[in-house]
């Protein structure tokens, strides 16, 4: 059996879940202090863009070969919702693993997958793989508030359309089951307002 609980990657997930990114009125410096770390580990370029004070979106890039190639954008949001502490088993910001769980504000969503993709990166890296198109992850705030300082704001921006974006991933939902659950949008999403006037 794999000797999870000292594996590497779960140790820096647990790092990354002890880190207070919580609402409201986050202080986001640890998270992107961390960030910086890991994409130093990983011998990858950063940039740290504040469009918005106190906001800050870290995006790590992985250059491919032939970087005029559209992207893949890995991206994650760094803050989580609040906890009630009192209702946790276990407290929420220790990231304690019992049996086999890791119990932790941001476990599931999303910190978790944050990891994976710095993770699956290093792996591909240390085994000396390049690819075609570059890889960008991007580090968000305020995503659990709707994303108006983050994301949203984001998109708009020359820098973001540097990045030229050709496939983004981002977080899915937790299954209670052997099923993934996947949230495709094809071509393009639709929001349609309805307005009846009731004559
Ligand atoms: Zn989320």
């Amino acid at each position: 059996m794999t000797d999870y609980e000292n594996h590497p990657a779960v140790n820096n997930l647990r790092n990354y879940i002890r880190i207070r990114s919580v609402h409201p009125n986050i202080n986001y410096d640890e998270c992107i202090n961390y960030l910086k770390a890991q994409a130093k580990e990983l011998g990858l370029p950063y940039q740290v863009y504040e469009l918005v004070p106190k906001n800050p979106i870290l995006v790590m890039t992985w250059e491919g070969l032939e970087p005029s190639l559209p992207s893949i954008l890995l991206n994650s949001h760094m803050d989580v919702v609040p906890v009630f502490e009192k209702s946790w088993t276990y407290p929420p910001f220790e990231a304690r693993l019992v049996d086999g769980v890791i119990y932790g504000r941001g476990v599931q969503d999303m910190k978790s997958v944050a990891i994976q993709y710095i993770e699956a990166i290093r792996r591909l890296k240390n085994k000396g793989l390049r690819f075609k198109r570059t890889i960008h992850l991007s580090f968000v705030p305020d995503e659990e508030k709707g994303g108006k300082n983050g994301m949203k704001n984001f998109v708009k921006s020359d820098y973001f359309k540097n990045l030229n974006v050709g496939f983004a991933l981002d977080e899915g939902l937790a299954s209670p089951d052997d099923s993934y659950i996947v949230y495709n949008g094809e071509r393009s999403i639709w929001h349609i307002n309805v307005i009846c006037p009731g004559k």
